[in-house]
């Protein structure tokens, strides 16, 4: 066999090795951990968006009422300060004042107790929000320790490939124009067996055996050319 061949058989072995690394890296059991981890992530983090939006709604309803007492607050100053400075002479005018007030702090009544509902609303969600707080602590906790155990053993994975790609760049180089082109394109198709070496009278890629006289034609086609087998298309050398 030509020296080009061997070499790229050696270069074909050397990406099926390439290929064996990096799916045993993607597949690290580790992974599927994170994928897991970050899905539950994922779902905290919507349902926290959700709680938290109902917590806003409220913090906003109970700023709306204490906004009304502190209002309401004025009005009563207001009246108590007409009705205390002296300027009230007539007890008819008095007893109105009076009859407001009395109104007015009846109605304060009822809006501070839409503000104490308010706080009762809030108090289970603030609860809620602080146990997924507290999830989505422990998740990222967990998140971080196997994203380190990824880095450790993929590290291993990523130190071999590194020594197989520089294999491969030695047995690539070199080889003549077109070689490599036309394997590498043909690699889409037959992966590992791209080229194969014809053994005895036997095409590797053919579905059951290659015809006798596609074995022939292999034999008798120069040694220094990849011959193209018409049976299953792949490269075939000798
Ligand atoms: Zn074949």
């Amino acid at each position: 066999m030509i020296p080009d061949f061997e070499k790229l058989l050696d270069v074909q072995r050397l990406d099926s090795q390439i290929a064996q690394l990096e799916h045993r890296h993607n597949e690290l059991a580790v992974r599927a951990e994170i994928a897991t981890i970050e899905a539950d992530i994922a779902t905290i983090e919507k349902t926290t968006a959700t709680v938290q939006a109902e917590r806003d709604e409220v913090s906003r309803a109970q700023k709306r009422l204490e906004d009304q007492v502190a209002l309401i607050e004025d009005k009563l100053s207001e009246i108590n300060a007409k009705l205390y400075d002296g300027g009230v002479t007539s007890p008819k005018e008095a007893q109105t004042l009076q009859e407001e007030i009395a109104s007015i702090t009846r109605h304060r009544s009822s809006i501070e107790d839409g503000v104490i509902e308010q706080m009762e609303l809030a108090e289970p969600l603030d609860s809620q929000l602080e146990t997924l707080a507290a999830d989505r602590a422990k998740l990222d906790e967990s998140l971080e320790s196997a994203q380190g155990r990824l880095k450790v053993e993929g590290q291993d994975i990523e130190t071999e490939l590194e020594a197989v790609r520089t294999d491969r760049g030695v047995a690539a180089a070199g080889l003549a124009d077109g070689l490599l082109d036309t394997y590498e394109a043909g690699r889409e198709d037959f992966g590992a067996s791209t080229i194969v070496v014809l053994e005895g009278s036997n095409c590797k890629g053919c579905p059951l055996a290659m015809p006798a006289m596609e074995v022939d034609r292999a034999k008798k086609a120069p040694a220094d050319q990849l011959y193209n087998c018409e049976e299953c298309g792949r490269y075939v050398v000798k």
